[in-house]
């Protein structure tokens, strides 16, 4: 165990708040860190031969949120961070809207990779990487999942579905027994800006599926 990991949570620091400020790195509990560790130096698919960093994930170990996006993009393949680019921009915004910090919310996406030039990832890059998704949830064991967009919503529901069909609804993933809802992927946001009142549906579903007993 180093200093950090020994000295800052006794003085009540939250090592990742200090490691993300300090860009040393993006993750916290020593079981993360070993998944890390893997997923750095991970070759179970091709995505591996174009990536120039690996994107865990980041956030709060203890998160009671987790949000689970397709794929890197260019940006997050360049600075090793889920969404740091313009759509990322967005969820932190409309996180913020509804008084969620993305520090205490923990970020991934289905692959740690990203697909060159942006493509879709594929059902086998998913499925290769599902082992690190599930590890991850199970050391997290947040009290809901979100998946954005059809892409992670058809893969990890194992449907094929318009998302229409999939929002405003409560699914449980295989081996698992946390909910998981499915909201629009703000890159949809960002396309279709006067769609944005669908954004704050999702959110407000969120907020319902969190405290059932208020409006
Ligand atoms: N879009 C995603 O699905 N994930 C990211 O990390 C960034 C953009
Ligand atoms: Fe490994 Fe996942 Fe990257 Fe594929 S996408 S190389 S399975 S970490």
């Amino acid at each position: 165990m180093n200093r950090i990991h020994k000295y800052f949570p006794e003085m009540g620091i939250n090592i990742f708040w200090y490691k993300e400020h300090k860009r040393i790195s993006n993750i916290s509990t020593p079981n993360l860190t070993e998944l890390n560790n893997n997923v750095v130096l991970c070759k179970k698919c091709d995505l591996s031969l174009s990536r120039t960093n690996t994107v865990f994930g980041s956030g709060d170990s203890n998160a009671e949120i987790m949000i689970v996006g397709e794929a890197p993009g260019k940006d997050e393949d360049l600075q090793g961070i889920p969404f740091v680019g313009r759509a990322g921009k967005l969820l932190t915004e409309l996180l913020d809207s509804i008084h969620l910090q993305r520090e205490n919310i923990f970020i991934t996406n289905t692959v740690k990779c990203r697909p060159p030039e942006n493509r879709n990832p594929k059902t086998q890059e998913i499925d290769a990487c599902a082992y690190y998704l599930d590890e991850q949830i199970k050391i997290i064991k947040p009290k809901v999942i979100i998946l954005l967009g059809k892409i992670a919503a058809d893969r990890m529901l194992n449907v094929d579905k318009p998302i229409t069909e999939l929002r405003g609804k409560k699914f449980f993933l295989k081996n698992h027994s946390i909910p998981v809802i499915v909201f629009y992927h703000p890159a949809y946001i960002l396309r279709s800006p006067s769609q944005k009142h669908k954004a704050w549906q999702d959110l407000k579903f969120l907020k319902e599926i969190l405290s059932p007993h208020v409006n």
